[in-house]
């Protein structure tokens, strides 16, 4: 358990974490000098973003605008859409295309994106960076930048944003706590994973301390969908197999199409496929644009999803991670269920 741990004025202290992972004050001390130094800071969260990389990102991007900083941000997919569950997030406007990004931004600062490979169309980008600070909280993450501020005992990237924010003495407004909120309840599934430890709901209540909607926020993120939505979801728990403890079913681009749905509608099907009570480990494939699979994988926590996925080529946490496989679905179960059986 992480105490909570708080200065005369009410600001997470620094022994806020006190696991190994944690990270060092120097490294604090030298995000922030970097930060103080520079006019313009470029921000990226990882592709396809969700709540955590896109609400950290943009939650640090109010705070350092209110510094007086130029800020660009953005994420490196092709087809640059916010999705569609997160367009209620304040401070789009910071948002810019991978094009328009800075070639060699001076100082760049990355968001929940585990490995270079998470940036996506922005890799070059980052590999000219001068300085690249690396906030992240997966544990597979092993620091491509030339500053790491990544603590594996987060739930998620957003606590690391808030520490952030007031290190460089920002003020929590209702814009910025929107964003982190988002990053809290999304990573920590409304609070409901393991991850979610005191310092979570401690986090949590300085943000609705705000004045934020929190039943607005919950909306927007689980509660709405278009009516395609049935309809490609009722497929695939139609197709849902169930087989020694592995639950697993698929959705193509063909289901989409059918019903005019985006791909980036089908993140809450992992949700419902993974309550099967006869499994321990739950899988979507998600057939994107391309004709690629995106794999979505939970465990209960017997299994070790994220070794799996890692030995995959994708990453993520012990219960909550994924990959892309340019398999069929035959040959991408049939190599997840090969590497699942090894952990
Ligand atoms: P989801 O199933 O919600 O898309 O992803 C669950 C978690 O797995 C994400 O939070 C992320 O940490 C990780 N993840 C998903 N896809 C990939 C991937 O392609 N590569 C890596 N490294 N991690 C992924
Ligand atoms: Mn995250």
């Amino acid at each position: 358990m992480t105490p909570d741990v708080r200065d005369r004025a009410g600001r997470p202290s620094r022994a806020n974490s006190l696991t190994g992972t944690a990270v060092p004050e120097a490294a604090w001390d030298r995000a922030v000098r970097l930060i103080g130094q520079a006019e313009e800071i470029a921000l990226a969260c990882h592709v396809t973003p969700d709540g955590d990389a896109l609400g950290s990102m943009l939650a640090v991007g109010f705070a350092l605008r209110s510094m007086g900083k130029r800020v660009v941000a953005s994420f490196g997919d092709h087809h640059f859409v916010v999705p569609r569950l997160l367009r209620f997030l304040p401070g789009q406007e910071m948002l810019v295309p991978p094009e328009d990004y800075p070639a060699a931004p001076s100082l760049m600062i990355t968001f929940d994106a585990s490995t270079f490979e998470r940036l996506g169309l922005l890799r070059d980008n980052t590999a000219r960076a001068r300085e690249v600070i690396v906030m992240d909280h997966h544990p597979s993450n092993e620091g491509f930048g030339t500053l790491s501020l990544i603590d594996s005992t987060a739930a998620a990237t957003a606590m690391l944003a808030e520490q952030l924010i007031y290190r460089l003495r920002g003020r929590l407004d209702r814009d910025i706590a929107t964003c982190l909120y988002a990053g809290l309840v999304t990573d920590t599934g409304s609070f409901r994973h393991s991850s979610t430890t005191p310092a979570v709901h401690q986090m949590a209540a300085r943000l609705v301390a705000t004045g934020l909607r929190t039943d607005e926020i919950a909306r927007e993120l689980w509660d709405r969908s278009p009516f395609g939505y049935l309809k490609v979801l009722a497929a695939a728990l139609d197709r849902a197999v169930l087989e020694d403890g592995l639950v697993w079913t698929y959705v193509t681009r063909v289901d989409r199409a059918a019903q005019g749905l985006p791909y980036a509608e089908l993140e809450g099907i992992i949700d419902i496929v993974r309550r099967t009570d006869e499994a321990e480990v739950a899988v979507v494939l998600k057939e994107d644009d391309h004709g690629h699979w995106q794999v979505s994988t939970r465990s209960k926590g017997r299994a070790d999803v994220g070794a799996v996925c890692a030995a995959l080529g994708g990453g993520g946490h012990h219960n909550a991670a994924g990959y892309t496989s340019y398999d069929s679905v035959e040959k991408t179960m049939a190599a997840f269920r090969r590497e699942l059986g090894k952990v």
